[in-house]
């Protein structure tokens, strides 16, 4: 059965104003920023947003026999969760946090705990229709415009926004049964969670850290019903990163949204700041009354970047009571699965970063498919840093990130590029395939009209 949210003729006329909407700002010289109500691209831009397709925003048509959505480009991951929900049916992937789009996934990567079955966002849209720097709207499939479909990802809007796309979908159950498996060591833990992976028997696989002898190993299940006598957990009201840390606890049941969404209202561990404004948004009741308006990690984001940019101010340590100077470490990194055990001894024993999110993540397309982000093993495991580190007096800024962007040379490692990227222009190109890259840009966007990817997410000094 087909649902149908927006008719045909509706969204031709939308695309319509979007092609002229675009032209208008080509032939008034403008150069086109895309804007954005929440972005979850970490770098200050100078440029003024001038393009707005924040209007993209509907499920346009969900087929509940082919398990497909139709999306335009700008919709977020909860409202598409919210559409298909109703019908038993959700994303293959969604990625935590609720704001992300899935044209931005597309074009910046995102994945999740079932991301070792079905891939990243990308390998799940089998076709887009792309708004590119001539202005004009072109189809892209496997068969059609095949060589910009495939290097969209990881793209970073630099050749091309996303308008609508067809995403595949999978059968739900209500409840998510979720065991929590507690590791003292890490060898253990990989070994683990290799094993799972391999084995593939679960719905969902996902691991944090929290020091150097506590890693817990997550895997979770679609089950029908609640068992007698149990009650589910609520991120809402009791965080999920404290849930899993409780020693007592070796299994919860989650309703699947909130699953889907159980590490969103505390942005992971955001929340967990020993300041006032971590223990008012820990406090129960605060949770209970302000929960659903204030704990969402579009809000917790932007304030996330609103202390980012105290501290370059000096100004943070007043705000939000830091000792020290401090470094955000935002970032996404994916290393064969291999040299993840080692990778993560590294940055234990080197850096002490503590808490790590590890999300195993397979390719499903043969190797080399998609040029911009093309891991060297079918496995890998993404690591997810979502922290503040304290700064020594003899550190320079961004001590952190750059050690760790450099050790990813070693082991192959790919980092996502929404957040601080400091490759020279050389090393950047070693990793992300220029000569394809630099053939298609040419070929679709031959005046520039957008940055290059490189111009775009490297960090200016
Ligand atoms: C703190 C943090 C945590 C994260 N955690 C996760 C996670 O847990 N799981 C996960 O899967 N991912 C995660 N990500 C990565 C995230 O999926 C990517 O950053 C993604 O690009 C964000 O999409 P967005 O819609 O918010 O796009 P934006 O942040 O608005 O834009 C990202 C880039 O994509 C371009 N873009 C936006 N829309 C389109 C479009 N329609 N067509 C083409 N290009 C477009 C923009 O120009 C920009 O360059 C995280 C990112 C951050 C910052």
């Amino acid at each position: 059965m087909k649902t149908t949210f927006v008719a045909t003729n509706a969204y031709q006329q939308k695309e319509a104003a979007a092609i002229k909407q675009f032209n208008d700002l080509l032939a008034a010289n403008q150069s086109i920023s895309l804007k954005k109500n929440n972005k979850h691209i970490f770098k200050e831009r100078d440029k003024k947003p001038n393009l707005d397709l924040r209007h993209f925003n509907h499920v346009i048509s969900i087929d509940s026999d082919k398990n497909i959505a139709s999306v335009e480009g700008m919709t977020s991951f909860y409202d598409l969760v919210a559409a298909t929900l109703p019908l038993n049916l959700m994303p293959q992937a969604v990625p935590e946090l609720r704001s992300i789009t899935v044209g931005g996934a597309v074009a910046g990567l995102g994945g999740q705990s079932s991301s070792f079955k079905f891939g990243l966002i990308h390998e799940m849209v089998t076709e887009f229709d792309l708004l590119t720097g001539e202005g004009k709207v072109i189809h892209c499939s496997p068969q059609s415009n095949a060589d910009i479909f495939y290097m969209l990802p990881n793209s970073y809007g630099s050749l091309g926004y996303i308008l609508k796309c067809k995403i595949k979908l999978n059968k739900v159950l209500p409840y998510v049964k979720l065991q929590y498996i507690r590791f003292s060591t890490a060898v253990e833990f990989f070994n683990a969670m290799a094993a799972a992976v391999k084995a593939s028997t679960v719905d969902f696989i996902e691991g944090v850290s929290f020091a150097p002898n506590e890693y817990i190993l997550l895997l979770g299940d679609f089950k029908p019903t609640l068992p007698v006598g149990e009650t589910n957990l609520i991120p809402l009201q009791f965080p999920f990163f404290k849930s899993i840390r409780d020693a007592n606890v070796s299994e919860k049941h989650l309703t699947i949204k909130d699953y889907i969404w159980r590490w969103d209202p505390d942005a992971f561990w955001a929340t967990d700041q020993k300041n006032v404004i971590g223990s008012v948004l820990l406090n129960p009741l605060f949770r209970k009354t302000f929960g659903p308006t204030i704990l969402r990690s579009d809000r917790l984001i932007k304030l996330g970047k609103l202390r980012n940019r105290l501290r370059k101010k000096g100004d943070a340590r007043l705000i939000f009571l830091e000792s020290k100077r401090k470094e955000a470490l935002i970032q996404d990194a994916a290393i064969p699965f291999a040299a993840a055990a080692e990778f993560d001894t590294w940055l234990a024993k080197e850096l002490n970063i503590f808490p790590l999110w590890y999300c195993p993540v397979k390719t499903t397309k043969p190797l080399g498919t998609y040029p911009l982000y093309n891991p060297e093993s079918e496995f890998v495991l993404d690591f997810g840093f979502y922290i503040s580190m304290e700064l020594e007096n003899d550190m320079e800024d961004y001590h952190y990130n750059k050690q760790i962007e450099q050790k990813l040379l070693e082991y192959h490692g790919l980092k996502c590029l929404y957040s601080d990227t400091f490759f020279s222009e050389s090393q950047f190109w070693s990793i992300y395939n220029k000569s394809k890259y630099d053939q298609v840009k040419t070929k679709y966007d031959p005046n520039n009209t957008f940055l290059n990817l490189f111009d775009k997410v490297i960090n200016k000094p």
